[in-house]
């Protein structure tokens, strides 16, 4: 059965377009299952309808014309439900609709199951038999199976068709994903290149063939030499024997194995990249199959010739170009590194495929204040490039090839958001003082930009969160503590006397250092933060000089520690930081060495329940209300399939954040927020209402969040928290947070556009 199921996956993912791969699957379910008809019915959700898409068995003209509203019908009953129904007699059902163009009077025995892609029937499958009979529970699994395998692939190639109907049509197509940070781009996408992989490589027919084959030929060229070239540099430091692998890989590239293989696909009408693909994955399984060892090896051999042979036939087609000047960035996950490639000012939106809204990539996004939207599923990347698009960062929205009409309109929109954001910057040298004249000091995040940005200097109150892992990501070793303390120094001179929080190194979970190899199951429950630091002293104290040094004359550093659990590793990072004090003091009894405030980060649950003990042994605490949410709720921050059930507003969160507040007045323990939740408005009244007078956030949030403090009062706020701590799901949270905002006038911030 597993192999019947595998097999029917496999064969649908060759297909070049969607009508060919369901016409392929009802094929193979009808005769994997011994049935005599199949069926496919795809939601229309503009129509309220089930199209027919594909059948084995019912009236082939009505492929395409066939429609039955979501409520009617077994098919409509089946979605309804979202379980499968099985019964031996349809038509004796209640719910049975007679639909004479489809030709199923014949027909007793009915099996059907929903297509369901992330919570959304994408369509029913529908599988008949004349014989009235109930279908064996392994049949309604199997069905069950297929249907789970392949909703991902029926969503990706429903993806697939919007864009190949923009390629023939002209017409604008639309995207949807997470928005990540907010704002408008209208610009010309630039795919960053995946790893090349063969399974990023879309099967696509190509009618040229001759063109199809140069391309080909070329890159088997440029393979050879590539050989020729490493053979040559290695021979003179490795033995003969090893050297004759290269002659194999010769071999394998010669017209009469690879090339005469090749060919016969190209001659199928499939282009280069396309060939390549089927046969290299062919060769593979093949080896794979073989019993001996050594043969068995050689899948490896293959697929290396195989992906150099790739990289030189898309790097031919995909030649190195310049960035355009509104860069829209599209990448598989996008990473800090790579957002930092664009040269200063071209960048204008951003999308990744993966990750999510709660990623350090998003945040730094949202830092940069540049629209981004995350979680677009599966995208074959490569079909994008170049082509003209809107990024709608408010709505979660992508448009490509956008009319020129939609480009007015959102060229509109992107004015009335930048006069918006005016009217915040109007305000950015105010007081940051409620109506009934609280004041909260508004702090930075910063570093994970790297460059310091003097000019925010002036417009915070200090920095609350200085994540000091950018730097050691950017290395391509652990840097010196000469090197480090250079850093904090520059760092440390531009706000002062304002006071920086630096943290110490945070990395793990999505933070990696490709020098520091961290390989784990469950890397945001796993080797992260203070825990690395206590494991390899030797960083840790490197660090922490680094910083005691840098703030030598200036006195305006904290040292603030992450992923703390528990109180021995309050103690131990405590003991550390003494140590470094006492021997740097030694090291310069002429300096004077300041003791500075150590705090500690709120982010893992079990921290909340320990400020009784720990108010006693820190200066401070901040919370990461990212993580402490990521670890509330158990939802990975960084993964896009549950990026919906990330919701700092859950009630559960904002119970604990209040908690916190509590419990730090009781133990008069100073507190602060530097999660991304202070960043946003709805969130910072929140907060306010707590009781934090300390937030910190992004640069591109706090005008925004100053603005609004300014127009309301602590009273009002207080009102709101105590009917929102009352709710039970973040959305009652979120409406009642969303009208408080449109009675005191601040309506104008949820400018959605469309
Ligand atoms: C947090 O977890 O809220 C936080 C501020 O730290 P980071 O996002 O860097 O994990
Ligand atoms: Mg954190």
């Amino acid at each position: 059965m597993l192999a019947t199921l595998r097999s029917i996956a496999e064969s649908v993912s060759r297909q070049a377009n969607l009508d060919s791969a369901l016409v392929c699957f009802v094929q193979m379910v009808k005769d994997a299952m011994q049935t005599q008809c199949c069926s496919i019915y795809f939601a229309d959700y503009s129509q309220d309808n089930f199209v027919l898409m594909a059948t084995e068995g019912l009236n082939p003209d009505a492929v395409g014309k066939f429609r039955i509203g979501f409520t009617e019908g077994l098919v409509g009953l089946v979605a309804q439900r979202e379980e499968p129904i099985n019964i031996a007699f349809a038509k004796s059902h209640p719910r049975f609709k007679l639909s004479p163009e489809v030709n199923e009077e014949g027909y007793n025995a009915f099996l059907s199951v929903p297509v369901v892609h992330q919570k959304k029937v994408l369509g029913v499958i529908v599988v008949q038999q004349k014989m009235a009979r109930v279908f064996s529970q392994d049949e309604e699994s199997f069905l069950i199976t297929l249907s789970a395998q392949l909703a991902s692939q029926l969503a990706h190639a429903e993806i697939k068709e919007v864009l190949r109907q923009d390629e023939s049509s002209h017409q604008t197509s639309v995207l949807k994903g997470v928005s990540s940070a907010p704002g408008i781009g209208i610009g010309q996408a630039f795919v960053l290149l995946p790893k090349l992989d063969f399974k990023s490589i879309e099967l696509l027919k190509d009618s040229n063939i001759v063109e199809q084959r140069r391309l080909f030929t070329q890159a088997v060229a440029a393979t050879r030499k590539e050989f020729n070239t490493l053979s040559m540099t290695l021979s003179d430091s490795i033995p003969l024997e090893a050297l004759a692998v290269f002659d194999v890989y010769q071999q394998l590239l010669d017209a009469k194995s690879l090339g005469h293989n090749v060919e016969i696909q190209l001659q199928e009408g499939w282009c280069a990249k396309s060939a390549l693909k089927i046969v290299i994955e062919r060769l593979i399984s093949q080896f794979n199959a073989m019993q001996d060892p050594y043969i068995k090896e050689r899948a490896v051999d293959v697929k290396d010739i195989g992906l150099r042979v790739l990289h030189h036939l898309v790097n031919t087609e995909h030649a190195v170009k310049n960035y355009p000047p509104n860069t829209i960035l599209i990448a598989n996950t996008l990473t800090p590194a790579m957002l930092a490639e664009v040269p200063k000012g071209r960048l204008t939106g951003v999308v990744s495929v993966n990750g999510s809204a709660n990623s350090h990539a998003s945040i730094l996004t949202r830092a940069m204040g540049i629209p981004a939207i995350w979680g677009i599923e599966d995208l074959p990347l490569l079909q994008f490039d170049s082509k003209p698009m809107i990024l709608d960062a408010f709505a979660g929205r992508l448009y490509i090839s956008p009319s020129q009409m939609l480009i007015d309109e959102y060229t509109e929109l992107q004015h009335q958001d930048n006069l918006l954001n005016n009217r915040f910057l109007a305000e950015q040298d105010y007081e940051s003082i409620t109506l009934d004249g609280e004041h909260v000091s508004l702090l930075l995040n910063a570093g994970l930009e790297l460059n310091t940005d003097q000019s925010s200097a002036h417009i915070c109150d200090g920095v609350g969160l200085y994540r000091t892992e950018a730097w050691f990501m950017q290395k391509g070793q652990f840097p010196s503590q000469l090197e480090q303390e250079n850093w904090y120094r520059e760092v440390l001179t531009s706000y002062y006397p304002n006071p920086v929080v630096m943290r110490t190194l945070d990395i793990g979970g999505d933070k990696v250092l490709d020098y520091f190899n961290i390989t784990e199951e469950n890397p945001f429950l796993g080797w992260r933060g203070i825990r690395i630091s206590l494991d390899h002293p030797e960083l840790f104290l490197d660090q922490l000089k680094a910083m005691l040094k840098a703030n030598m004359g200036l006195g305006n550093l904290k040292i603030m520690l992450p992923m703390i659990s528990g109180t021995e590793e309050v103690d131990e990072s405590l003991a550390l930081i003494e140590q470094a004090y006492f021997e740097l003091s030694e090291k310069y009894p002429e300096q004077q060495i300041e003791r500075p405030d150590i705090g500690i980060m709120l982010e893992v649950p079990s921290s909340v329940f320990m400020l009784p003990e720990w108010s006693k042994k820190v200066d401070f605490c901040s919370v990461g209300s990212n993580d402490l949410t990521q670890y509330l709720l158990a939802v990975d921050r960084a993964n896009a399939r549950v990026a919906e059930l990330f919701n700092p507003y859950h009630p559960g969160v904002l119970r604990v954040l209040n908690k916190i507040a509590r419990e730090c007045e009781q133990y008069e323990l100073p507190f602060s927020l530097c999660g991304e939740l202070g960043g946003d408005p709805e969130g910072a009244i929140l907060l306010i209402a707590m009781g934090y007078r300390r937030l910190s956030m992004n640069l591109s949030s706090l005008n925004k969040v100053k603005w609004v403090l300014r127009r309301l009062s602590v009273s009002d706020m207080e009102q709101l928290l105590t009917d929102c701590l009352a709710q039970s799901t973040a959305k009652q949270v979120l409406r009642l947070t969303r009208n408080f905002m449109l009675e005191h006038d601040l309506g104008d911030l949820f400018y959605t556009p469309k």
